[in-house]
This record gives C-alpha cells, sequence and structure tokens, in this order.
C-alpha cells in the first residue's frame, strides 16, 4: 500500500460517483441501490476499499494488472519521464525515446515478422485503427472490394464504433447499433457447448468447414481479415478445439485473408509467453494487437504490431505529400510507455511469464476440484484465463434463469470471504495478477469452495 495514509469521506464520495460518473458496463436498475465498492489502496496481489477492508484480486483489476499492484519501480519511471518531457507531439517526423525504446522492445519479443509499432491508447482503439488500416493497405494494393471482416459470436474486441461492431457478445450491442455491412460473424469456438455427440476433432473440422464456406460465399476478394482472440476472454473464456487457429490461418493465407490476433487479454504472460500466437497456438499473424498487460494497466496504452510484408506497403507514401494520415494525439504517450518499458523490464527480470508457467496449470488443476458443486458446469480456461460456467443441470448444460443471477451471486459470496472475482451472467472470470504463487492458489480455491456452497445453498 502507499506509504502516505490518506483518508476518504465514502459519503460524499459515493454521493459525488452516483451524481455524475457514467460507470461502463454497469446495470443502473440496480446501481442507486447496490451502491458501488470504492478501491483506494493497492499492493502486490491485494487491494483495498474505502472501508479498510482488504480483497485478493483475482482479475488483476481487469484482465490487466499482470505485474501486481503497487509496483512504485513503474510509478517512478512514469514520475521521472512526466516530468522530465510529459507530452510532445509524435506527428510529423517527432518522436520521444520510451516511445522508440519499446518499439523497438516489441519488436524484439513479438514472432520474428513483426517489426513495426502503431500505438495506440487501448485495446479498443487498437482494434479500431487496425481494421483502418488493412482497409487501407487493400486499397493501396488496388483491392478496395477488400473490406469485409471475418469475426465470431462472442468474441470481444472493445467499444469503439468499429471494435463493437467486431464484438460479437449479442448482449453488448442490445440498442446500439453496428456496422453490419463491415463485418460478418461466425460461430464461435467453444469446445464445452460443441454439438452433442461431436468429438472435438471433428469439432475442428465443422468449424472450419463454416469457414471455408463463409469465404466462398462472400467471396474472398471482399474479404480483408479474420480477428480472433486466441482463447475468447470477456465472452467467457471459450476453449478452441486443437489446432483449429492454426488451420483457419492456413485458409487465411491461401485466400489472401489477413490474419489479426487480438491478444489484449493474452499478451504479456497470461498464458506464460509474451505473446500466445506463435508459442501457444502455432499461428503466424499478420497483426497482433495487444493493450492492458503492456502497461500492467499502470497507464493507458494500445499498440499494434504489423509485419514487414504489411508494413512495406503502409510506410509507402500516397504520392507527392501524401503522409500515413491516422493516428492519436497520445500515439506513443511518452509516460505510457515508459511504464511499460518498466513493465517489461518487471516481467523479464522477474522471470513471470515462468511464474506463470509453473502456477497456472497447478491453479487449473485445483480450480477443476470445485467441479463436484452442484451449479459448476465446466472449469475452463489455461494458466492464469480461467473460467467456471454455472448451470442447472450439468447434464443438459441448461442455464440457470438469469434471474438467479448465479455469477452475481458466487461473486458476492467470494468477496464476503475476501476475494474479488468477475460474474458475467452465468459465469465467474478468474483471472489474477501473474504473481500470485501456490499458496495464495490454495487460499483462493478454499474461499472459492465456500462460495459455490453458499451460492448453491441460496439457490434452494
Ligand atoms: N480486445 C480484447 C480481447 C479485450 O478483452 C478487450 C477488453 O477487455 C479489448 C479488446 C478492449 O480493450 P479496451 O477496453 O482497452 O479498449
Amino acid at each position: 500500500m502507499s506509504t502516505e495514509p490518506r483518508t476518504y469521506d465514502a459519503q460524499a464520495l459515493w454521493q459525488k460517483d452516483k451524481d455524475h460518473f457514467i460507470h461502463p458496463f454497469t446495470d443502473y436498475s440496480l446501481f442507486h441501490e447496490k451502491g458501488c465498492d470504492l478501491i483506494t489502496e493497492s499492493d502486490g496481489i491485494y487491494v483495498e476499499d474505502v472501508h479498510g477492508n482488504r480483497f485478493i484480486d483475482g482479475i488483476a483489476g481487469l484482465w490487466c494488472v499482470n505485474v501486481g499492484h503497487g509496483r512504485a519501480e513503474i510509478g517512478q519511471a512514469m514520475a521521472d519521464q512526466a516530468t522530465r518531457m510529459a507530452y510532445f507531439s509524435t506527428f510529423n517526423n517527432l518522436s520521444n525515446a520510451p516511445a522508440a525504446e519499446l518499439a523497438a522492445k516489441l519488436a524484439e519479443l513479438a514472432p520474428a515478422h513483426l517489426n513495426h509499432v502503431f500505438y495506440s491508447c487501448g485495446g479498443s482503439a487498437a482494434n479500431d485503427a487496425t481494421i483502418r488500416l488493412v482497409h487501407y493497405y487493400f486499397n493501396r494494393l488496388g483491392k478496395p472490394n477488400k473490406k469485409r471482416i471475418l469475426s465470431r459470436n462472442n468474441a470481444y474486441h472493445g467499444t469503439t464504433y468499429l471494435s463493437a461492431s467486431l464484438t460479437g457478445i449479442a448482449s453488448n450491442n442490445w440498442e446500439f447499433d453496428t456496422l453490419d455491412h463491415l463485418v460478418t460473424h461466425l460461430s464461435e469456438a467453444n469446445c464445452y457447448r460443441r454439438p452433442e455427440g461431436m468429438s472435438e476433432a471433428d469439432y475442428c473440422d465443422h468449424l472450419v468447414k463454416e469457414f471455408e464456406d463463409t469465404v466462398a460465399d462472400i467471396g474472398a476478394d471482399n474479404i480483408a481479415a479474420f480477428i480472433a482472440e486466441p482463447i475468447m476472454g470477456a465472452g467467457g473464456v471459450l476453449m478452441a478445439p486443437q489446432g483449429y487457429h492454426a488451420r483457419i490461418q492456413a485458409v487465411c493465407r491461401a485466400n489472401d485473408i489477413l490474419f489479426i490476433a487480438d491478444e489484449v487479454v493474452t499478451g504479456f504472460g497470461r498464458l506464460g509467453h509474451f505473446f500466445a500466437s506463435e508459442a501457444v497456438f502455432d499461428t503466424q499473424p499478420d497483426i497482433i494487437n495487444c493493450a492492458k498487460g503492456l502497461s500492467s494497466g499502470y497507464a493507458p496504452l494500445g499498440a499494434t504490431l504489423i509485419s514487414d510484408e504489411l508494413f512495406e506497403v503502409l510506410g509507402t507514401p500516397q504520392g507527392k505529400g501524401g503522409v500515413l494520415s491516422t493516428g492519436f494525439t497520445y500515439s506513443g504517450h511518452p509516460v505510457s510507455c515508459a511504464a511499460a518499458l518498466k513493465n517489461i523490464e518487471i516481467l523479464e527480470h522477474e522471470a513471470i511469464c515462468e511464474n506463470v508457467r509453473e502456477v497456472g496449470p497447478y491453479l487449473e488443476q485445483k480450480l477443476k476440484t470445485l467441479a463436484d458443486h452442484e451449479t459448476v458446469g465446466d472449469v475452463r480456461g489455461s494458466h492464469f484465463m480461467l473460467a467456471i460456467e454455472n448451470v442447472a443441470d450439468k447434464a443438459t448444460k441448461a442455464l440457470l434463469p438469469v434471474e438467479a443471477r448465479v455469477g452475481d451471486r458466487v461473486a458476492a459470496e467470494a468477496q464476503k470471504r475476501g476475494l474479488i472475482i468477475r460474474p458475467v451472467g452465468h459465469l465467474n472470470i478468474i483471472s489474477p495478477p501473474l504473481i500470485w504463487d501456490r499458496d495464495t492458489v490454495d487460499r483462493v480455491v478454499a474461499i472459492l469452495d465456500e462460495a459455490f456452497a453458499a451460492t448453491t445453498a441460496s439457490l434452494r
């Protein structure tokens, strides 16, 4: 925790919050009645609320505080940069030291052919900027019809207009408009809910066939790219069948369709590697997008990592005086880039990916012991990216009624016992800081055991 004790007037803060702060992804039918938890302090694997209640952080803030909370070195690096030179443009041949250093570091960490970095301020903006760059790329190649982006049901790619359109979680876009002429959604890859009686290998064939059929229907000449998370995160930590990503990439290659990996969650260690695409899923994307763990959430930052082949086109001016006319005031923000550089230094020096590779399988194995609880239908995911799906009936996989708010119940029971996990409908997501050790896993699973028992009892 910070060394400076600070006191807050919790009631006054709640009043200000309630009256003026429009919270993202918040149920306003319950907000005023339930209030909100003001998180005011943090340290390592813990956060503390305004009343001094301490919790184990089971969601790394929001899949992002990978190196853990309260890292003074990152705060110091940001303060040094902010006082030396907080901001200056990166347009028109201007640059700054952290942005240049970070771009080179990302090129070193990424698969060998990804050597060029376009900065943004987060994951949604990175995906949005990527699609604009992809369209521009094909326009420059004289293929202006290649516009359609293939995405998947239950994918989460953000909430700018374009990234929300890529997102395939239906409830996220209720009553919002989407750019449907640009995006086609295919089936999600979800081993748990694959068609009854189908083997994993047959399921993979089935999804690849659907992909091939869609390409044939729309026409490869009209399709620019396929975008996919290696493991679908916010959509429910959905696991694809073995070999799925590599086979889809092969179809993309054969049809001149770019393969974009959205590694906003999986990047920077969550699956035990800086990037999961090549190391875990045997793919060589044309573009990898990252954010979140890139700065461990200490400062807003997103990055689009672009292949040499694409950059050859993007980096060629369109006639005399032409510039690559896209970017943000805060592209390559020096303070965010300084935070990311220090974050990466910590990830490397403290062998945090190695910790994930060591503790991750233990976490998976221990969480699976919860499968005996009445509502637990599936425990899935990989390493530090996990979810528990609650059901009414394990055999049929039927869900509990929405009004039961089962995910909320489990999360509330866990929180009462000192652990924050994330409820998403009937799911509970666990995506901790990457510094959990085996002892923490044991404590967390003991809390969850009680939380699921209490939830089952409350549903009777
Ligand atoms: N892509 C993925 C896979 C994500 O999980 C998220 C956010 O959770 C985003 C994109 C959007 O990132 P941001 O919220 O930083 O805009």
